[in-house]
């Protein structure tokens, strides 16, 4: 991460540096907080926030799920996104919204309690590296399922479900592996740690359905950009073994972009290198996210 001049915070431009928060905010002890993560690409009419309406309507519905009351709404959220790219003058970004509890009394009650809100914006390149997505990437089976549906509100990207994310990516690090394969309560692949995962089988795209994994845009992305390529596309559950035995598989998300999976658990997965399904899929994204595809400009907010 390389830090920009300014984060905006409660409707102000504030120095990165004291952009700070105290230290009895109710988010920092108990998690209480929603944000999403937005990628800003260069393109030839410069840069381009990739779905901004989307997920802005997702950080509403975070915010609606955990009973958050912002203070802003939706469009007030779009413009700061716009306009942390512009005061920043950056050409490429990761954009961070957070909506969070802020200083009050702590404990459970979090009635009266003041919801504060920033929107970061800062240079970013790959997540899991450009080696990772031009080769893909080696994961491993977590041994840390994914939250039940009724522990947590899992269609909430909300803080507090993060831990469980940290522990599996940290346990998947420590083993050599790039990132963890998360099952759900019932033992199907769910989800990996912030990303979304896809397989292909006889040339039939499949992801899991969005039971406890997060509803992620860059995999609606994926599922539209796939159908339109005339690939098929279905959602259903299915095992760690029966991806073992794909043709193909990837994760998508908005940091990890879509990175080719060419290994889970040590089975290698097809010739072990991205294949075609794959790489036509990426490129296209790539293309799209670039501004170079005119059907999908739709899905750019420019920030002139
Ligand atoms: N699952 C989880 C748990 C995530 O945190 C993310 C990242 N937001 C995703 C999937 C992918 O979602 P998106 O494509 O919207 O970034």
């Amino acid at each position: 991460m390389e830090e920009s001049e300014f984060i905006w915070m409660n409707n102000e431009f504030v120095p990165w540096k004291e952009a700070n928060i105290p230290a009895l905010t109710k988010a920092l002890h108990y998690g209480y907080a929603v944000f999403e993560g937005i990628r800003c690409y260069e393109t030839s009419k410069g840069p381009a926030l990739f779905r901004l309406q989307d997920h802005m309507k997702r950080l509403m519905n975070s915010a609606h799920i955990m009973q958050l009351k912002t203070p802003y709404k939706k469009e007030e959220y779009e413009k700061a996104c716009i306009e942390i790219i512009r005061k920043n003058k950056l050409t490429q970004a990761y954009v961070r919204p957070l909506i969070y509890l802020g200083y009050g009394a702590l404990g459970m009650d979090i009635k009266g309690v003041p919801v504060d809100s920033l929107v970061a914006g800062f240079k970013f390149k790959t997540y899991l590296g450009e080696e990772a997505v031009k080769h893909g990437v080696k994961i491993k089976t977590s041994s840390y399922r994914r939250h039940n549906v009724n522990s947590m509100m899992v269609k909430a990207k909300t803080s507090g479900n993060y831990p469980n994310s940290i522990l599996a990516k940290m346990e998947a690090l420590n083993s050599g592996f790039a990132d963890a394969l998360m099952l759900d309560q019932e033992g199907y692949v769910c989800e990996c740690t912030a990303e979304n995962v896809f397989m292909v089988k006889n040339n039939i795209l499949v992801t899991p359905p969005l039971m406890s994994a997060l509803e992620g845009i860059t995999r609606d992305s994926i599922m539209q950009i796939a159908r339109d390529e005339k690939i098929s596309v279905e959602e259903r559950l299915f095992t760690r073994d029966e991806m073992y035995t794909a043709d193909e598989a990837f994760m998508t998300g908005t940091a990890a972009e879509l990175t080719p999976i060419v290994n889970i658990d040590e089975r290698i997965i097809g010739s072990g290198n991205p294949e075609h399904i794959t790489k036509k899929l990426q490129k296209k994204y790539f293309d799209i996210v670039h501004g170079k595809v005119s059907k999908y400009k739709k899905w750019l907010t420019f920030v002139k």
